[in-house]
């Protein structure tokens, strides 16, 4: 599933792409991905122009002229591509939005989806999430408040939406990695010094990610060297048996709380 750096990098790469381009046509052959009928979708689109694209959490909200906004959720398996008739993946598109001679096909969305809303509903929307971690005042401070009194071990609280927002199970697995900590271990066990090693760790895998394009394996448009850079970054999602790269001890894959969790046993403590 696409976390934090993947759909910072769609938000960055679709910007140039469709940003003030007037859209020319819809189609929709999955109507269960919007929350609204497909012709009042087309409707509203059609002429409309994407002004600006934002990111909370693993969400994008594409804000139309018009102030409506289009909250996109990919959830596991969807993904984007932007092409023509010519360049376009070989795949089922749940919603297609032209935009004269380029498109932005939606591919995957079984249990993603797109949807409207007015721009007075998105606090509502969001207001179970937790805080961007890499937003600058979220200070090791706040990010020490935000955990006090959780009693969860780091992986199922890292991939808490409500307590920090826009990590998933790959992330989490890298940032305990990076900090030398166990995913197993507990919140309130952690010390002072480990708690500030978690904060920089998550910081630097986060943005290391981002700058790397993040780990998705699909191309946003032809030529895009950009998307997926940090898959093979990845230094424990994944690599089940491989020799861990600070110490050569075979990684581990374990269910830890019911997620996948991938870590070194002899390096983190
Ligand atoms: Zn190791």
């Amino acid at each position: 599933m696409p976390e934090l750096p993947e759909m910072e990098t769609y938000r960055q790469q679709l910007a140039p792409l469709i940003q003030g381009v007037p859209i020319t046509g819809v189609e929709v052959t999955r109507p269960k991905s919007l929350n609204v009928e497909p012709e009042q979708f087309a409707q509203l689109l059609r002429g409309n122009r994407i002004l600006q694209i934002n990111r909370r959490a693993k969400h994008l909200l594409f804000i139309l002229a018009t102030g409506e906004l289009l909250v996109l959720h990919l959830m596991l398996g969807g993904w984007m591509y932007v092409g023509s008739d010519e360049d376009k993946p070989d795949r089922t598109f749940q919603v297609t939005i032209h935009f004269g001679a380029k498109s932005l096909y939606f591919i995957g969305l079984r249990l993603g989806y797109l949807h409207v809303h007015l721009p007075e509903e998105a606090e509502a929307i969001f207001k179970k999430l937790g805080p961007e971690p890499l937003q600058a005042d979220f200070t090791f401070e706040r990010f020490r408040q935000t955990l006090q009194g959780k009693r969860g071990n780091l992986k199922v609280t890292l991939v808490d939406q409500s307590v920090i927002s826009g990590i998933g199970n790959c992330y989490s697995d890298e940032i305990c990695f990076y900090a030398q900590l166990l995913p197993t271990r507990k919140i309130n066990d952690l010390s002072e010094e480990e708690l500030q090693r978690l904060y920089q760790s998550m910081r630097t895998v986060l943005l290391e990610a981002i700058r790397y394009g993040g780990y998705m394996e699909s191309p946003l448009y032809a030529g895009d060297r950009l998307t997926g850079g940090f898959d093979s970054r990845c230094r424990v999602y994944d690599r089940e048996g491989e020799p861990c790269v600070r110490c050569g001890h075979p990684l581990v894959f374990e269910e830890v709380s019911s997620r996948k969790c991938f870590y070194c046993a002899n390096c983190q403590a």
